[in-house]
């Protein structure tokens, strides 16, 4: 992964953006900066009666299409820049989504795996005391991200609803289905890919049975992706990674598989098939699909022009940088790109709250057939203005969703 500042980037993809909508320099100026954001320092007891302060994020990007929504990351590397432009690119996505949301983002520097259960725990209640007055279903909800679980978003859920003195459920997403989790949360990011997907390769004449797929990052988006590509498509996956490398087997892995063993040994890398690649080699492998499911900047101007698949589906944020999406222009790879492939992850979480505040319970079916029109109409929304100003996917995507954010912030007569 490059040290390219994230935060940057996602400015450098805005200011393209603002060009091709001619936007005022007022109005850029206001979507280049967070509306506010919040650090906050957390003590927490820890196991051994030590106290641990650990720093804590909530960054509220932009608001004008409603409250704001995404999720905490627990990381060590966790930086507010990353946190900054994570809450910009969630303000595009659920413009794009045509969600009744704006954007934000949370992160604490903190290494759960090495927290126990209760320090998690405490860690999860000390971030809400700290922030809970400016979060909640009509200001900011959050979900889980990289590192946080159900069971943390339940923790968070019951010391807010502690905190407000009601049964707040709606207040946090991605919670478990006993206290008011959605059906289809757990895979909505990867199904919500694997939808893009399919009118993507429908556009390219790609027949996703006979595909072969590299998914780096087996988590909870790749994992699902996995599973996903072969319910639905009957793709073959050929590799896998996770942060401590990857396998590669052009026979095809099975989720099963891959899935038992990563439970087993904590990694993908102990498959006892194939052969071991790092993860720079799972990039470049000849395969028709590569889904970017781990991390950002992945793929740099260093290494674009060496992939050779024909779609990436951009399941993690930001994992292209910008000189690097230039150069996969050029080369005619389809990118799609990720606040528009894991975009089924919030589009859920809106379900999630829709669900909570009307006291609604969805079926799977219900979720899956609302998720599929969603992201149907927006991938078409997008690959239509790709083709009417002959731009590339990321910046179609742009143009549809600040469009809109624009549009709001100048009737509620902000710029
Ligand atoms: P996760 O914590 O479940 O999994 C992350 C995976 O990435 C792990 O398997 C980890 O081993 C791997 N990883 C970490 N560092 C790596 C490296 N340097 N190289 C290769 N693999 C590495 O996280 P997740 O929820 O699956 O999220 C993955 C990406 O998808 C993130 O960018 C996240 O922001 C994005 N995303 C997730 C969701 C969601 O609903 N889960 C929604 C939208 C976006």
């Amino acid at each position: 992964m490059s040290n390219e500042n994230p935060f940057e980037n996602a400015r450098k993809q805005l200011d393209d953006c603002a060009r091709i909508l001619k936007l005022d320099a007022g109005t850029h100026e206001f979507l280049r900066n967070p509306v506010r954001e919040f650090h906050v320092s957390i003590p927490v007891r820890m196991d051994d009666g030590r106290i641990k302060v650990f720093q804590g994020f909530r960054v509220q990007y932009n608001d004008a299409l409603g409250p704001t929504k995404g999720g905490i990351r627990f990381h060590p590397d966790e930086t507010i820049d990353t946190v900054r432009a994570l809450a910009a690119w969630m303000t595009w996505k659920c413009s794009l989504m045509g969600l009744p949301l704006g954007g934000g983002k949370g992160g604490v520097i903190c290494n759960p795996k090495e927290l126990s259960a209760g320090e998690q725990e405490r860690l999860c209640r000390g971030y809400v005391d700290a922030i809970w007055q400016n979060f909640g279903p009509d200001k900011d909800v959050p979900a889980p991200d990289v590192y946080t679980t159900p069971q943390m978003m339940a923790w968070m859920m019951d010391q807010y609803s502690k905190l407000s003195g009601q049964n707040n459920f709606g207040c946090i997403t991605g919670k478990p289905l006993c206290v008011g989790g959605s059906c289809g949360r757990s895979d909505a990011t990867a199904r919500g890919g694997m939808y893009a997907l399919r009118e993507a390769a429908k556009e390219l004449n790609i027949d996703l049975k006979k595909a072969t797929m590299a998914i780096q990052g087996y988590g909870n988006a790749g994992s699902y992706a996995h599973s996903l590509a072969i319910e639905l498509f009957g793709s073959r996956v050929v590799a896998v990674s996770d942060s401590k490398g990857g396998v590669y087997d052009p026979t095809g892995i099975e989720p099963e598989v891959a899935g038992r063993i990563k439970a087993e040994t904590s990694s993908v890398v102990n498959i006892p098939q194939g052969d071991k690649i790092s993860n720079e080699e799972l990039l470049e492998l000849d395969v028709d699909i590569l889904v970017a499911a781990a991390l950002e900047n992945v793929i740099t101007a260093e290494n674009a022009g060496r992939i050779k698949a024909k779609i990436i589906v951009e399941l993690a944020n930001g994992p292209t940088t910008p000189e690097a999406d230039e150069i996969l222009y050029l080369n005619r790879v389809h990118v799609i790109p990720d606040f528009l492939a894991n975009a089924g992850g919030v589009t859920v979480s809106y379900f999630e709250m829709v669900q909570n505040i009307m006291r609604y319970c969805w079926s799977f079916d219900e979720v899956y057939q609302k998720l599929d029109q969603r992201m149907t109409m927006a991938y078409r929304s997008v690959f239509d203005a790709s083709r009417k100003y002959e731009i590339n996917m990321r910046q179609a995507a742009y143009t549809v969703a600040v469009a809109r954010v624009v549009e709001a912030m100048k009737i509620r007569g902000w710029v």
